[in-house]
């Protein structure tokens, strides 16, 4: 991402007010031409999962090259119905019973998670509206995800049916299977993921009108072979007759963003410490989660250039920590620094533990930076 911007874009993204999390639509613009080629090539149907990327001012924009969204809660269908009005899919892992007339009325697709959930609500959501097609997220036993946290076939998964808990008459209901098994990864893993799903659901892949294979496709990056993808939707299209989906999120908004932070104060403990008006708690919590060490434009890894620092964030938590960095100059109170690739996964984890305020929103094209949303007490005051 740091080879794709330019000199002036990065004194453009230093002149904005931190801390502030800025979407670049050349890039968001290149993953959909890349995501709607494949679209065009195969009549596979790409949705966005509103999880990874819900900034909704960019709505318009995806709807103009994908399908429509996917949802995991009634809020997000509501975002997606609302801000861009295309296909609205929904899963989750168990649904309300006081929501799910509302979702059969907004969402177009419905995946179960059990047998169970289907008996309780496929004659509720077909009441709220004849026209939705029912699915079951199923669990094909196969995954390669090390992180467990990320692994929905991780031993004891409430994620998804396995075969033996799926009752016959349940398919007979059914107008798609699903299974989201992936994670960042290469469409190498989904060919030998396909394999295990037709071999424990073959036999009932041919009575589909669609099969969704879920997000975790990591389409839009450098080295991912879209051939081998085109070739497996083409493959599973014709072999079962069958509509394919796919609902990636951070496919979408990957490399497209950045979060603009300025540094608050230098300190010294055994090692130089730089405290930014940023926190991997509230701001990048995948930073923890995952974890992962997110880039800065212009350093390197610790010891790689002369000055190195260890990054904080604004909260009291002790392990509010970005990572170690380097640079050639020696920081500075005031100086701004640039994170890539914090367009998904971000916003939408978004927290205000310690009151620590919301970075602003903007977008980043050849005209300039606007600025889309900002944030205040306002905003952490209705939500305690
Ligand atoms: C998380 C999730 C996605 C999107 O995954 P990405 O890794 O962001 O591509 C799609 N479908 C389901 C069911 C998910 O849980």
């Amino acid at each position: 991402m740091e080879k794709a911007i330019t000199s002036r874009d990065i004194e453009m993204l230093k002149g904005i007010k931190t801390p502030a999390y800025v979407v670049d639509e050349r890039l968001l613009k290149k993953n959909l031409e890349l995501l709607k080629s494949v679209q065009d090539r195969t009549g596979a149907k790409i949705l966005l999962a509103l999880k990874g990327f819900s900034m909704y001012h960019e709505f318009p924009l995806v709807g103009e090259y994908l399908a429509g969204i996917t949802s995991s809660s009634l809020n997000e269908a509501m975002l997606g119905r609302k801000h861009m009005n295309k296909e609205v899919h929904i899963y989750a892992p168990a649904y309300r019973p006081d929501e799910i007339d509302e979702i059969g009325i907004i969402c177009d697709h419905i995946v179960f998670n059990s047998s169970h959930q289907i008996k309780m609500f496929k004659d509720r959501v077909k009441t709220a509206n004849p026209s939705i097609e029912i699915g079951l997220r199923v669990n094909p036993e196969y995954s390669e995800v090390a992180t467990e946290i990320y692994n929905p076939c991780a031993s004891n998964s409430r994620l998804g049916a396995k075969l033996d808990t799926i009752e016959e008459e349940d398919f007979e209901v059914l107008d798609g299977i699903h299974f989201h098994t992936m994670c960042e990864q290469n469409s190498d893993t989904l060919e030998r993921t396909l394999v295990e799903v037709e071999k424990r659901f073959g036999h009932v892949m041919h009575k589909m009108k669609w099969i969704n294979f879920g997000g975790g496709h990591h389409v839009t990056r450098e080295d991912y072979d879209v051939d081998l993808l085109i070739g497996l939707i083409e493959r599973i299209r014709d072999t079962y007759d069958v509509q394919v989906y796919l609902e990636p999120g951070e496919a979408i908004a990957l490399n497209t963003g950045y979060l603009v932070t300025e540094v608050l104060d230098l300190v010294k403990n055994n090692m130089d410490l730089c405290i930014v008006d940023t926190s991997a708690a509230c701001h990048m919590p995948d930073v923890i989660e995952m974890p992962y060490r997110p880039h800065i434009i212009g350093s390197g890894k610790p010891g790689e250039f002369e000055h190195t620092y260890r990054l904080g964030g604004l909260t009291c938590l002790a392990g509010d920590i970005i990572g170690d960095y380097s640079f050639k100059e020696p920081l500075k109170v005031g100086d701004k620094l640039i994170f890539t690739d914090m367009a998904h996964y971000t916003m939408v984890k978004n927290n205000t533990f310690n009151g620590v305020n919301l970075p602003s929103i903007a977008v980043m094209d050849d005209e300039g930076i606007e600025v889309v949303k900002t944030f205040g007490f306002e905003d952490y005051e209705s939500r305690l």
